[in-house]
């Protein structure tokens, strides 16, 4: 408040409370004793009762008491100057009179104010009731808006589960957990990065073995990043099979982006894209047991027929050659008798790593039964076939097989197979029509000697 308003404010005070029941004293005084010296004395103290009471309902206390004060004083002057005993008794009365209005009015004021003050007190109690039922309310809105985000977070949670059980390919799997932790987070660039090479945060997550929080990477002294491309990242290790797969990792060009509950978020997601991609690895190495073989690791046949099939579907519209070979080894009953099951088994296993190694890219090598390899040569015409086997059987004719036998140095023997080939021509035939013309050729190398490869194509 301004110096001067204060000061304004003080005088009138001043004249409300001294000034001007001073100076109406006075003159109330001097108008009294014209009152009193003149026929009109017995008007004295009714129209003082009026004027006290104007007084008293207009400014209280102060002005009535002071006016009483007076009127008492006057009253009792009066008395004095009054002349006979019946004037001095009317002044008597009157003056008692006064003082009885005054204390009257005194009375009805205190109970008056007592009720207001009773009143203010239950006011206050209310209000205090009515704080108290105001923050609890704030605080049930705050619990019920709590819960409905943690519902939320729930449905959020349960479909993210629905969306990650949908698939069980890895690579289908990497955009849809890095899609659910954008809009699961609902903030930042999310990354899924599969292996920990090249990548510092990589590194550090999984040699800690925590998850990371990052508020300012250009002042952050665990890692020394020249001109970061984002400054907040935040990320959590994913596993599978219980071994370090990768990271789940969001970044933000700004500063102090992500908080601890974000952290708490991304560990849930973490926790749930883990099991995701375990399921998908679970997935994959059970396809891989349905369709390869246990021993030589090549495909099954059941497989192969279904590759073969699809195959000759391929070269038929496409008018491309296509060739099919079934490789036998060569007496390997023989082998196994002399060296034992178990020696027999790496043979195999050594012969599928040569067909492996040494065929072509293109080309599809099978285990088609015991001691028997089946291979699908799409694009691949008779000619190329026999000169892409014949190079095949000599390879394995040259190799040294190593046995593992009782004595101390495995044994070393040789091994030949013999080969037959089937070609498609310009006819088309099935799958089991391509075989058996293939096993013709394969019981035409091995009867006219073994260690041979024979071709027969489909005639026109
Ligand atoms: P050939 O084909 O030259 O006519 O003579 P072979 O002795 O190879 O022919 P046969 O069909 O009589 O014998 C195949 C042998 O292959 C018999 C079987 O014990 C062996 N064999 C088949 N599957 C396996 C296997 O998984 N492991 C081992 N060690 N031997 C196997
Ligand atoms: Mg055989
Ligand atoms: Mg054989």
């Amino acid at each position: 408040m301004h110096i001067n308003e204060k000061r304004r404010q003080a005088l009138v005070e001043i004249l409300k409370t001294v000034v001007l029941p001073v100076v109406f004293g006075i003159g109330f005084f001097v108008w009294l004793l014209f009152l009193v010296k003149t026929e009109y004395k017995l008007l004295f103290f009714p129209l003082s009762s009026v004027l006290l009471s104007v007084l008293y309902f207009f400014s209280g206390f102060i002005y009535g008491g002071v006016m009483l004060a007076f009127l008492v004083i006057v009253g009792f002057l009066s008395f004095f100057l009054a002349g006979g005993i019946v004037d001095k008794s009317v002044f008597f009365l009157e003056t008692l009179w006064l003082c009885g209005l005054f204390l009257l009015y005194e009375r009805f004021r205190w109970s008056y104010q007592k009720l207001c003050n009773s009143n203010t007190e239950i006011v206050e109690v209310l209000e205090t009731k009515i704080t108290l039922s105001e923050s609890k309310l704030e605080e049930d809105r705050s619990v019920s808006l709590n819960l409905n985000q943690r519902i939320s977070n729930y449905q959020l949670l349960g479909k993210v589960v629905e969306t990650l059980s949908s698939s069980l390919q890895e690579e289908k799997l990497i955009p849809l957990i890095e899609d659910l932790a954008s809009k699961f987070i609902g903030k930042g660039t999310w990354k899924l990065k599969k292996g920990f090479h090249n990548d510092i945060f990589t590194q550090y997550i999984k040699n800690q073995e925590v998850p990371l929080i990052v508020s300012n990477l250009a002042t952050d002294n665990r890692f020394a990043v020249k001109n970061p491309r984002f400054l907040s990242l935040v990320a959590v290790p994913i596993g599978a099979n219980q071994r370090f797969w990768g990271i789940l990792k969001g970044v933000s060009t700004r500063a102090d982006f992500f908080d601890e509950s974000d952290l708490r978020l991304l560990s849930v997601i973490g926790g749930i894209a883990s099991l995701a991609i375990t399921n998908s690895k679970l997935y994959q190495r059970t396809q891989e047991l349905a369709i390869t073989d246990g021993l030589t690791g090549l495909y099954v046949q059941s497989y192969f027929r279904e590759r073969l099939s699809e195959e000759i579907l391929r070269s038929k519209s496409h008018s491309l050659p296509l060739s099919v070979a079934i490789l036998d080894v060569d007496h390997f009953k023989n082998v196994n008798d002399t060296y034992g099951h178990s020696a027999g088994d790496v043979a195999l296993r050594q012969i599928s790593d040569l067909l492996r190694h040494r065929l072509r890219e293109t080309d599809f090598v099978s285990r088609y039964g015991g001691e028997e390899f089946a291979v699908i040569m799409p694009q691949t015409d008779p000619k190329e076939a026999h000169s892409v086997l014949e190079e095949i059987r000599k390879n394995t004719e040259e190799e040294k097989f190593f046995l593992p036998v009782e004595s101390f140095h495995p044994v070393q023997i040789k091994i030949t197979v013999s080969i037959g080939v089937a070609s498609l021509g310009e006819k088309s035939v099935g799958e089991e029509k391509l075989l058996k013309l293939a096993d013709e050729a394969l019981y035409k190398a091995k009867s006219s000697g073994r260690n041979r490869t024979e071709v027969l194509s489909v005639k026109k």
